[in-house]
């Protein structure tokens, strides 16, 4: 294999070098692969430059897949290729299928007019022209339901195929859509959940969004360290979903920062589903089970607001994070709607400045 080492000079040296690259390996110039080369040659992914160089020297189109998916994660990219590719030759096998049943039904009709031509123009019919009229007709008939048992066939196999691909996909979608530390919505799920909301006039009015941010997570980490501070997150999340109605939705929208979409529900209820939510937490101390060491319980500020104060979905969140920003100036551990007139100093996210 062709060295790791990052070329050094102009872009059009480097990109040279790496089209020199693929060229010795016998690898396809095409975009994906000039995107793995780039980054294993250049050396922005040490990991992904390591297993890059113990590559054979003549590679395959899989390999570089697989090591694409890895480190750039574009896993996601080609399973949605393949899939595309795979309906498309189902729906080709489809058409093939229906071209045959159609030639065949075609030929039969072909036959059938002949056979009644023939048997009207007779004044008398014999019995052996009968006869072997309705043979081939019977014949005929026959073969036709043979050919329409295989489109049948075919069509049932092609329509298997394409359950899979579809079942494939949703796995996709859903491994794109999850937090791979809290199992919970990530950022994207939630971000589509809230366009979402953009679709049907009536959902907003009945509809809460809630932010939750950890308070002082920051301490927690410089506390037990980083790792230690992920399990807790894991942990805080799990608490929050089980706090939830099933059909509530929960994402984890940023570091230690959470968001619920409630649908459906009043202020009361809402207010009710985050105050279950933080007291739940903060009764409930955090231990480690192996080791007994007690973190000591955790505690969460909320702030929501209603679809009914809010212009639009992007307004709804303006406001529940300004309802957010107020319960951290208000001290934290704490529940709050938003008001008129609430934090008329709100920038944004920047509560952290009014911290101390
Ligand atoms: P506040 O009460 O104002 O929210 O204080 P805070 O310390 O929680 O807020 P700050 O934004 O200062 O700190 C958030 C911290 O969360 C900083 C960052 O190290 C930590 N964090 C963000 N994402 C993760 C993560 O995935 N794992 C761990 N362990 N920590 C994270
Ligand atoms: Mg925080
Ligand atoms: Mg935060």
């Amino acid at each position: 294999m062709t060295s790791a080492v990052a070329p050094k000079g102009a872009p059009s040296e480097i990109a040279g070098h790496i089209m020199q690259a693929m060229r010795s390996m016998g690898v396809s110039p095409i975009p994906r692969n000039y995107q793995l080369f780039y980054e294993a040659i250049l050396g922005n992914h040490p990991d992904l430059s390591r297993d890059f160089a113990k590559l054979g020297p003549r590679v395959r189109q899989e390999e570089l897949d697989e090591l694409a998916a890895l480190y750039l994660g574009t896993h996601g990219t080609g399973a949605v290729e393949r899939a595309q590719n795979r309906i498309r030759e189902e729906l080709e096998g489809v058409l093939a299928l229906l071209r045959q049943e159609q030639v065949s039904l075609e030929n039969y009709n072909r036959l059938l007019s002949e056979t009644q031509k023939r048997v009207n123009a007779k004044q008398t019919l014999s019995a052996e022209l009968l006869a072997s009229a309705i043979n081939l007709v019977a014949t005929a008939t026959g073969e036709t339901l043979a050919n329409g048992e295989k489109t049948v066939e075919g069509m049932v196999q092609r329509s298997r195929e394409m359950e899979a691909v579809r079942k494939e996909l949703d796995t996709y979608k859903r491994i794109a859509n999850t937090d791979s530390l809290t199992r919970l919505g990530n950022r994207r799920a939630f971000d589509e959940r809230l366009a979402a909301l953009y679709d049907d006039p009536m959902v907003l009015p009945v509809t809460g969004l809630v932010l939750a941010d950890i308070d002082h997570f920051k301490k927690i980490n410089d506390t037990y360290g980083h790792p230690v501070g992920d399990k807790i997150l894991a942990s805080v999340a799990a608490i929050i979903r089980a706090a939830l109605p099933r059909d509530v939705f929960v994402a984890r929208t940023g570091g230690e920062e959470f968001a619920i979409i409630a649908e459906n529900k009043t202020m009361d209820e809402v207010m009710e589903i985050c105050e279950r939510i933080r007291r739940t937490l903060e009764g409930r101390p955090l231990r480690n089970l192996r080791t007994g060491v007690d973190y000591g319980p955790v505690t969460l500020s909320l702030g929501f607001a209603m679809g009914a104060q809010a212009q639009d979905p992007g307004d709804l969140y303006v406001r529940a994070d300004t309802a957010l920003y107020c319960a951290k100036n208000a001290g934290r551990n704490r529940t709050m709607l938003y008001e008129d007139g609430m934090a008329k100093d709100y920038t944004g996210k920047s509560w952290l400045i009014y911290k101390g």
